[in-house]
C-alpha cells in the first residue's frame, strides 16, 4: 500500500507540478458527465512576460494535439448551456479562453483557431485598449475575429487588484468602482460587438464574497484561474480554468488537466481565498459527495511540490494542512483522485491569497 501511494504520488506531482504524461484513453465517442477543461491563455508570443505567454509553435502543438487526439473544442456558451442543463459532454470537450485581448492573440492565434475551426472567448479590458491601442486589440479586430468564431467577454475596464479596497474607502464607494468596472465595461463591449454573454475574468483570478455577490446579482458568471473542470459543482462565481502559459504550456501535462473530471465538492473551507498574513499554514477541508467512481482511497493534495496526504475526518470529509509557509501572494491546493473508471483523474483546487503585512501582494 505504502509503495503503491507512493508511486501514485509520483505520478501526480508530475501531473500537478508539470513534468510527466498521462495518456488519454477515453474514445471521443462516449459521453461522459457534465465537466469540460478550459484552457486559459494570455499572450501568443516569443518576446512577452514568459509567465504569462505560449510561443506561437507551441501553442500550434497545443491545438494540433486536440486536433490530432479527437478533442471537441466547444464555445464558452455552448459548455455554459450544458452545465446549467446537466447536460452530459462528449468525452475530451475542452473551453479555450485568452484574458486581456492582446493583438499577438489576433496576429499569432486567430488564424490557426479560424483554420482549425475552434472557437474560444477572449476576455477584455475595454479602458485598457483605448489607453494602449498598440498592446491591445481594437473594437476592428474584435469584430473580425468575433466574426471568426470568437465570443468577447468581460476582464474589467482597468484590471485593477478589485479586491484591495484603496485606503478610507467606503463600501459604498468600492461597489461604486465594482459597478464601474464591470458594467461599463460590459456596456462597452455589447455597445461595439453586440449584447454578448454575461462572462467575467477576474483580472488575476482574485475574488472575495463581496465581488462574487455584486457579480451574481449582476447576472454574470465569474472565471477564475486555479485549475479544475467546469461542472455543475462549480462556484458559478469561480469557475475554475487551467492556466496553459508559461510553465503551464507543457503539453505533456496538460493532456492529465485535458482529460480531468470535476472532483465531487459540494462543500468547502476556507472558500474565501484571501487569507490574513499571518495564516501561514492553512488548513484546508472539503467535503465530497459519494461518487463510486472516485478512488478516495487515492486522493492526495499537492501544493506546488509539496504533498500533502488527507486527514480523513469522516467517510467523505477531508482535511490537509500545508506544511511550509505560503508566499506571499497568490498560491493553490490541488487535489486530484484516479477514476475507477477510466484513466482520467478527478481535479479540485482552491486559491489561496497571502497578503504582506500591508495588505498587498505581487502581480
Ligand atoms: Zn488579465
Amino acid at each position: 500500500m505504502k509503495i503503491k501511494s507512493l508511486a501514485l504520488a509520483t505520478v501526480l506531482i508530475s501531473a500537478c507540478g508539470d513534468s510527466a504524461s498521462q495518456e488519454a484513453t477515453n474514445d471521443a465517442s462516449e459521453m461522459h458527465e457534465p465537466s469540460v477543461a478550459i484552457l486559459q491563455y494570455h499572450h501568443v508570443s516569443a518576446s512577452t512576460p514568459s509567465v504569462t505567454s505560449i510561443a506561437p509553435e507551441q501553442f500550434k502543438a497545443h491545438l494540433d494535439y486536440l486536433k490530432d487526439n479527437d478533442f471537441r473544442v466547444v464555445s464558452i456558451e455552448k459548455a455554459h448551456e450544458r452545465i446549467e442543463s446537466g447536460e452530459s459532454f462528449p468525452a475530451k470537450a475542452v473551453v479555450i479562453t485568452f484574458d486581456d485581448g492582446y493583438k499577438n492573440v489576433y496576429h499569432n492565434a486567430a488564424d490557426l483557431l479560424e483554420q482549425y475551426n475552434m472557437p474560444y472567448a477572449v476576455f477584455v479590458n475595454p479602458d485598457l485598449m483605448e489607453k494602449s491601442p498598440s498592446a491591445y486589440m481594437g473594437w476592428q479586430q474584435l469584430e473580425d475575429i468575433q466574426q471568426r468564431g470568437a465570443t468577447i467577454v468581460n476582464h474589467g475596464q482597468t484590471h485593477d487588484h478589485l479586491i484591495r479596497r484603496h485606503e478610507q474607502e467606503t463600501e459604498q464607494e468600492w461597489q461604486e468602482r465594482m459597478h464601474y468596472d464591470v458594467m461599463s465595461a460590459q456596456r462597452a463591449i455589447d455597445k461595439n460587438l453586440g449584447e454578448q454573454p454575461k462572462y467575467f475574468a477576474y483580472p488575476y483570478g482574485e475574488y472575495d464574497p463581496a465581488l462574487q455577490n455584486l457579480l451574481a446579482q449582476w447576472g454574470f458568471l465569474g472565471f477564475a484561474q486555479h485549475s479544475g473542470p467546469w461542472s455543475p459543482y462549480s462556484d458559478k462565481t469561480a469557475i475554475t480554468r487551467f492556466p496553459a502559459s508559461g510553465i503551464y504550456a507543457n503539453l505533456e501535462t496538460l493532456k492529465t488537466k485535458l482529460n480531468s473530471l470535476a472532483l465531487p465538492v459540494v462543500n468547502y473551507s476556507p472558500s474565501v481565498p484571501l487569507l490574513a498574513h499571518s495564516e501561514k499554514t492553512p488548513t484546508l477541508q472539503v467535503e465530497l459527495e459519494y461518487n463510486e467512481e472516485v478512488r478516495t482511497d487515492a486522493l492526495q493534495c499537492f501544493r506546488g511540490s509539496e504533498v500533502l496526504s488527507p486527514e480523513w475526518v469522516s467517510e467523505q470529509t477531508f482535511t490537509v494542512t500545508v506544511r511550509n509557509d505560503l508566499p506571499i501572494g497568490r498560491s493553490r491546493i490541488n487535489c486530484t483522485a484516479p477514476s475507477k473508471a477510466t484513466d482520467s483523474y478527478y481535479w479540485f483546487s482552491a486559491a489561496f491569497i497571502r497578503p504582506d503585512e500591508n495588505g498587498s501582494w505581487p502581480d
